[in-house]
């Protein structure tokens, strides 16, 4: 569709049954990682069988049946979508709905760990931002979140997105024990180096116990921790996704806070997700979901898959049912975050 015919035609909007606009995809590529972090994955994880996949022109065709709907952003995770192979040949194929003015916006979620390699070629396809997932900044640390990642190869990656010209968002998971006494040095030298950085609350996903709840640190100790340190001032500033942003007066940079547990943010959602076998999940804290591979095998015409769209957005519910209650989530969902994608 080229900009002219969407002026004239344009595209219908997915309003789910609570009156919200769904303009916002998440795209899991894969569920496949370099690292294990501690808090999304088992150390042993048994990985879908690649046939069960959809195949990356599968995945294009279903993101660009979501665009012909009306979704402005898409935003590409896993698992690690820069371990699928092939994955560029994606982002070049869905550059094309940047080209035309249907898609806002494209982006990204990653461990950082393949930016090296990647960075220019996501910068050619039209990524103008990307968010790159670091907890630590100490080498042990990181190691041990991670399983067997490597901080020096993260931190020459966020250089490599920089230099292609990515901006680059730092998100980071609170850890109680882990990195609370480094929340301080994560802002400084995110913001030292031109980038924001959000922080996140665990969420009680997939079964990775026996330490989740031990993980588990509010947000709101956390903000109270920065407060000793930094003076920060409310903004208005939204990217679209769910977190709520101020800007640090002696840095001038901006924190986001992302606080499913301790603030719902279900009233203003905006967005659903697929995994990388086409099933898509309207909440990505509740289990219902639609199956949208079958309709998508079924015909090379898209009126089954834009049909069950339709029929899966009107199924979204109101909001998610995360609650820590006396130190144990009162509902947790099985499956882990790299299914479902970040
Ligand atoms: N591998 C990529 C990465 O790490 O950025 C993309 C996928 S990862 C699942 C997306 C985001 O989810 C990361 O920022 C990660 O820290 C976060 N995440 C994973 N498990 C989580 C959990 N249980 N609670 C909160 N955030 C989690
Ligand atoms: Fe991999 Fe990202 Fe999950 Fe870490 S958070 S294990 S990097 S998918």
């Amino acid at each position: 569709m080229n900009a002219q015919t969407q002026t004239l035609n344009p595209a219908p909007a997915l309003i789910d049954p609570f009156g919200r606009h769904v303009s916002y995809l998440r795209v899991s590529v894969t569920d496949r990682c370099d690292f294990r972090c501690v808090y999304c994955m088992a150390e042993n994880m048994s990985f879908l069988p690649k046939q069960d996949l959809l195949t990356l022109e599968e995945l294009d065709r279903l993101c660009s049946a979501f665009v012909a709907k009306g979704v402005r952003k898409l935003r590409i995770t896993g698992g690690e979508p820069l371990v699928r192979r092939d994955i560029m040949t994606l982002f070049r194929s869905l550059g094309r709905h940047l080209d035309s003015g249907a898609l806002e916006e494209l982006t990204l979620t990653t461990n950082g760990s393949q930016l090296t390699r990647f960075a220019d070629e996501l910068a050619a396809c039209g990524v103008k931002r990307i968010n790159v997932s670091l907890d630590t900044l100490y080498e042990a640390k990181f190691r041990a979140i991670t399983r067997w990642g490597d901080l020096g190869k993260v931190l020459d990656g966020i250089k490599a997105a920089q230099k292609a010209g990515m901006a680059v968002k730092i998100n980071a998971v609170a850890l109680k024990g882990v990195n609370e006494d480094e929340v301080e040095r994560l802002v400084e030298w995110a913001h030292g180096d031109g980038m924001d950085i959000t922080f996140i609350e665990v969420m009680p996903l997939g079964d990775i116990e026996p330490q989740r709840l031990d993980q588990y640190w509010p947000l709101t100790q956390l903000r109270a921790r920065l407060l000793d340190r930094f003076t920060l001032d409310d903004v208005d500033y939204r990217t679209g996704g769910p977190a709520r942003y101020v800007r640090v007066r002696e840095t001038g940079g901006r924190i986001g806070f992302i606080t499913p547990l301790t603030h719902n943010f279900c009233e203003s959602c905006n967005r659903v997700r697929i995994t990388c076998t086409g099933t898509l999940y309207m909440c990505l804290g509740q289990e219902d979901a639609a199956d949208l591979r079958t309709p998508l095998r079924a015909s090379a015409d898209d009126t089954l898959i834009s049909n069950a769209i339709d029929e899966a957005i009107g199924r979204k519910p109101k909001g998610h049912d995360f609650v820590y209650e006396r130190g144990r989530p009162t509902v947790a969902v099985g499956r882990h975050m790299s299914v479902t994608g970040g």
